[in-house]
């Protein structure tokens, strides 16, 4: 695959050269110039096919020839060594748990994959990089988690004192060693503009290999569409029907990465975008028009994103017509009230306990198969976060307290360890060249 600018779509990059740069030199986001058929490889997959296979070999036909299939294959089975899972929830509707990761959320597999591909790049060369990277949360701990114990790699990581969960907190500060946790005295917006300013400075830019684990990066996108292929061809657990797949959304990385698989040449029914409150896309499938407008706090606050950056990647599979994309995806909105009414009913009907945001996924759902009342149709809701990860609501919409995987109780009984640091530029600068110059 070849990548490349909106703006300049003759000017192509390889996968190495857009794994490390996140946006094109035209400013804005890498698209695949070309989409490589897989259609026989993906009919070659079935429910008996491991998700190590099923990776290793995609992998290896996606980076070819840039990569030898022997590394590609290598690559992914070093990067995803955690499986999804398809879980039924009832005659219609199944869930793919993406949370089986080290984190348990799905952004473990775009983390885990962009550091082990960059691991991968960096291996035969003397210099180290600084991965910098601003978190309100749950984005962070994925990305130092993936980048924990890598060679040639350092992480720094912003995030605000006092404004993310405990839990939160201590999954980035207590990792230690190649992960740096600073503690601002700010907001995430001062985080932001801190890490953007480094980017910008000179005497960083000179000084240091500093590089950005974005959610943009096509590194963290391309390994999403690998457990929809899993999910759309385990045949047997789908009664040999073509499925929907509804995708809770906030940036539209992961639904973007749905519909790169498809068009590679995997058989779905359609797609659903399930948002929030933060209802753009679901507009426009509706209206024809995109307003972004500023983001709405809610219980499924990892998609609380009111103007999704990947919106544009999904109207260019498209060509830019809003028929064709409304025709293959259907958008939906869900309230919170709906969101914990759902918690509440999926717990009572099928004794299964989820987080808000694969609520919204659920509901989603419920509505499409009423909508469209064909009882053969099945619906794979992809179950985006541990709800544990959420246990506050799960306790309000359910009365049940989630059971914490072990190795996210395991960090909580660990030591924080973070620098603290205050919101102007000149503190960040002087913490980065006294330990990577
Ligand atoms: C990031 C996130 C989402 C939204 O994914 P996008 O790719 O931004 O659409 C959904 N659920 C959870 C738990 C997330 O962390």
């Amino acid at each position: 695959m070849r990548f490349a600018g909106k703006a300049n779509p003759n000017k192509t990059f390889s996968f190495r050269e857009a794994l490390f740069s996140s946006l094109a030199p035209d400013g804005g986001l890498y698209h695949p110039v070309e989409m490589p058929d897989l259609t026989n490889l993906i009919a070659s997959f079935g429910s008996e096919t491991t998700f190590a296979e099923l990776a290793a070999e995609t992998c290896a036909a996606l980076l070819a020839p840039e990569m030898p299939a022997v590394r590609a294959r290598d690559l992914a089975r070093r990067a995803l060594t955690f499986s999804p899972l398809l879980r039924r929830l009832n005659e219609q509707i199944l869930l793919l748990e993406l949370f089986h990761g080290p984190t348990c959320a799905f952004k473990d597999f775009g983390a885990q994959f962009l550091a082990a591909a960059m691991e991968d790049a960096l291996g035969a060369e003397e210099k180290r990089i600084q991965i910098l990277v601003a978190t309100s949360g749950d984005t962070g701990s994925a990305v130092a988690q993936a980048f924990h114990g890598r060679a040639h790699i350092d992480v720094v990581i912003l995030y605000p004192s006092g404004r993310v969960s405990e839990l939160q907190e201590k999954q980035l500060t207590t990792l230690g060693g190649n992960v740096h946790a600073l503690e601002v005295a700010g907001s995430f917006d001062d985080c932001q503009r801190l890490v953007k300013e480094a980017f910008r400075d000179p005497t960083l830019t000179e000084e240091l290999n500093l590089t950005s684990a974005n959610s943009i990066n096509i590194g963290r996108l391309l390994p999403q569409s690998l457990y929809y292929i899993y999910a759309a061809t385990r045949r047997a657990e789908l009664r040999d029907a073509l499925p929907t797949l509804c995708v809770p959304s906030g940036n539209f990385g992961n639904l973007v990465a749905g519909v790169y698989a498809w068009r590679w040449g995997l058989p779905v029914r359609g797609f659903i975008a399930a948002t929030n409150a933060n209802d753009v896309v679901p507009a426009y499938l509706r209206s024809g028009r995109f307003d972004p407008r500023p983001s709405l706090h809610t219980l499924s606050n990892a998609m609380d994103v009111g103007n999704p950056s990947n919106f544009e990647r999904l109207l260019a599979v498209f060509s830019g017509k809003w028929e064709a994309m409304a025709s293959r995806i259907e958008g939906a909105q869900i309230s919170d009230e709906r969101t914990l009414a759902t918690m509440a009913s999926v717990y009572d009907t099928t004794g299964v306990l989820v987080d808000p945001h694969t609520a919204v996924g659920c509901a989603a759902a419920i509505d499409h198969l009423k909508g469209t009342g064909d009882a053969q149709e099945q619906v794979i809701v992809l179950s985006t976060a541990h709800p544990a990860k959420f246990s506050e609501s799960v306790m309000k919409a359910t009365g049940r307290i989630p059971e914490m995987p072990e190795r996210l109780a395991r960090c909580l009984k660990l030591p924080k360890i973070a620098t603290p640091l205050g919101v102007r530029f000149p503190e960040l600068s002087r913490f980065l060249l006294d330990n990577f110059r």
